[in-house]
């Protein structure tokens, strides 16, 4: 089983000492619940560093009152057992009480890059992330830290505020693992029985459509309408957004054709109260 640390000082000394060692230490920050989306975080970290740790900690305050905070899915054993098979020695699994003390007064607001999609349909999500893990990076002093694409506003926001703030570890993005029907992996699907696991799966196969649509030279805002009715016919609740933006700054995009062609089709929706999340790339030739 892997070492469990629960305080901020553990985690330091421990990483201290590595760095004495001139050892290189990856960070995974999860929120628990692994699946094989966390894995391949965990692959990318272990084939280029020395020493992993991978957080386990269910952040309060990217959580709004209305969102899943209680039932979010918790299992640290079974976790601890999927690490243990992944070969990793050190889990950083701190109390809530241990990374928020009762006086804790600090919120780190990104700006720009939140102000679109879940920055306007999660309120104080971003602010919750960037200061989880501008603490985390603190905590553990990472060379490099792992985060997935299928959260890709959040990796730009935190690659931004690593930037801004001097943070001296590397964001590494890494791709979107998903299930043999393109359902993105996240811990939220074990809210879905088969039959949503089937409707859920339209999310990625509709945003891909979309991809090609545009490829083949439709209209950015027409093809937003369209994938947001399709979804709403496949059978989700609610449609968030389906927003396609530059892939680095997050600018509406009129034109995928534009200079930078870095264009990426977000979409996210809720079935039966599961809010899910994707984006794919737009670009001629793509492999999804
Ligand atoms: P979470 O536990 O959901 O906070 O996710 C922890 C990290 O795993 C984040 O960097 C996520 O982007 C990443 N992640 C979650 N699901 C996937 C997936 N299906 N593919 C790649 N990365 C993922």
């Amino acid at each position: 089983m892997p070492e469990i640390i629960r305080t901020v000082a553990d985690i330091r000394a421990l990483t201290k000492t590595w760095r004495l060692q001139c050892l290189k230490v990856g960070l995974v920050a999860t929120m628990g619940a692994l699946h094989k989306g966390h894995l391949s975080l965990i692959n990318h970290a272990t084939s280029e560093c020395d020493k992993v740790i991978v957080s386990i900690f269910v952040n309060p305050k990217q959580f709004s009152a209305r969102e899943d905070l209680e039932t979010y899915p918790r299992n640290e054993e079974q976790d601890l057992t999927a690490l243990e098979t992944f070969g990793v020695s050190i889990a950083y699994a701190p109390p809530v009480k241990e990374i928020y003390g009762e006086d804790f007064a600090t919120r780190i607001e990104v700006g720009h890059l939140t102000e679109c999609m879940c920055g306007i349909t999660r309120p104080g999500f971003f602010s919750g992330v960037a200061t989880v893990v501008a603490k985390l990076l603190n905590q553990c002093e990472p060379d490099r830290a792992y985060f997935g694409e299928k959260d890709y506003q959040q990796l730009l926001v935190i690659r931004q505020l690593v930037k801004d703030l001097n943070i001296p570890s590397e964001i590494v993005g890494c791709p979107i693992i998903r299930d043999e029907n393109g359902l993105a992996l996240s811990s939220r699907n074990t809210y879905l029985n088969d039959q949503q696991r089937q409707v859920a799966a339209a999310l990625f196969r509709t945003l891909q459509e979309a991809a090609s649509n545009l490829v083949e030279g439709a209209d950015c805002r027409e093809v937003e309408k369209w994938a947001a009715n399709t979804l709403k016919i496949a059978g989700f609740d609610d449609v968030e957004y389906v927003d396609i933006r530059d892939g680095l700054t997050l600018e509406k995009t009129n034109d995928i054709n534009g200079s930078k062609k870095s264009a990426r089709i977000f979409g996210a929706a809720t079935l039966n109260s599961t809010r899910l999340i994707d984006n794919v790339p737009v670009e001629v030739n793509a492999k999804f």
